[in-house]
C-alpha cells in the first residue's frame, strides 16, 4: 500500500505498460493453439498409414467373366474392362466395394461415340466418371461412362450397387470400363476377390481374363 501511494498512480501506469504484452502473449497462445489444431486436422490424416486392403470385387455382374488388359502408353496399374460375351455398350458398371461417392461428372470431354454413332468424335479423358472412397485411404474409380452417372456425390453405395452403364465418352476407342484402385496418392496393382490382377505395368500389351464374385450376399 505504502508503494501505490508514493509512485504516484502506479496502477494505471502499470496497466498500460502491461496491456500490449498480455495481447502478444495472447496472440502467441492462440497462434499456437492454431498451428496445433492444423496439425491434428490436416498433417496427422496425412500421415496416418493407409488401412487394410478392401476385398475389393471386379465392378461388373457377378458370374460374368471379362477381358482385364493393358497396353503401352496406358500408365502403370490401369485396367481395361471388356465383356467377353454379349454388347458392351450400356452394361452395368458395379460399386467394387462399399464406400461414399466422391466424384459423379464429366472428366475432360465428353466427345460423341454413342451406342448409334460409334466411330463418332473422340473426347478427351475420361468422360463420365465416378470416384468412390472405401475409408482407410482406399479409393477406386471408374471411367468412360455412358451418361451421367446413377449415383451422386456424397451418396453412400454398397459393394454391388450400379454406378453408372458402360460407354465410350472422353479418350476411348471403343466401348470398355477404365477402372483403378488407389492408395492415398498412388495407384496400386488391383485386386479382385482377394487375388492380385497381375497388371502392374503398361510395358507391353497383356490381357487376363476374371469372373467376377460381385455377388449379393447373405
Ligand atoms: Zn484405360
Amino acid at each position: 500500500m505504502l508503494w501505490t501511494v508514493t509512485t504516484g498512480h502506479p496502477s494505471r501506469f502499470r496497466h498500460r505498460r502491461r496491456g500490449p504484452r498480455r495481447t502478444l502473449r495472447l496472440v502467441l497462445v492462440l497462434g499456437a493453439v492454431a498451428a496445433l489444431v492444423a496439425i491434428a486436422v490436416v498433417v496427422v490424416p496425412l500421415l496416418r498409414p493407409a488401412g487394410p486392403r478392401p476385398l475389393f470385387q471386379l465392378p461388373v455382374a457377378c458370374g460374368e467373366t471379362w477381358q482385364l488388359g493393358t497396353y503401352p502408353g496406358h500408365d502403370d496399374y490401369d485396367v481395361d474392362l471388356f465383356p467377353t460375351e454379349g454388347e458392351a455398350w450400356g452394361r452395368p458398371v458395379l460399386a467394387s466395394y462399399a464406400g461414399t461417392v466422391t466424384v459423379a461428372g464429366i472428366n475432360g470431354s465428353l466427345g460423341g461415340r454413342t451406342p448409334e454413332n460409334p466411330e463418332g468424335p473422340r473426347g478427351r479423358g475420361g468422360g463420365y466418371w465416378v470416384k468412390i472412397d472405401h475409408g482407410g485411404k482406399w479409393e477406386t474409380q471408374y471411367l468412360h461412362l455412358l451418361e451421367q452417372p446413377l449415383v451422386r456425390v456424397g451418396q453412400r453405395v454398397a459393394q454391388g450397387d450400379q454406378i453408372g452403364r458402360l460407354g465410350s465418352t472422353g479418350n476411348s476407342g471403343a466401348p470398355h470400363l477404365h477402372y483403378e484402385q488407389r492408395r492415398g496418392w498412388e495407384k496400386v496393382e488391383t485386386y479382385f476377390d482377394g487375388s492380385a490382377s497381375g497388371i502392374t505395368n503398361d510395358d507391353t500389351e497383356y490381357t487376363v481374363r476374371r469372373k467376377s464374385n460381385n455377388c449379393p450376399t447373405g
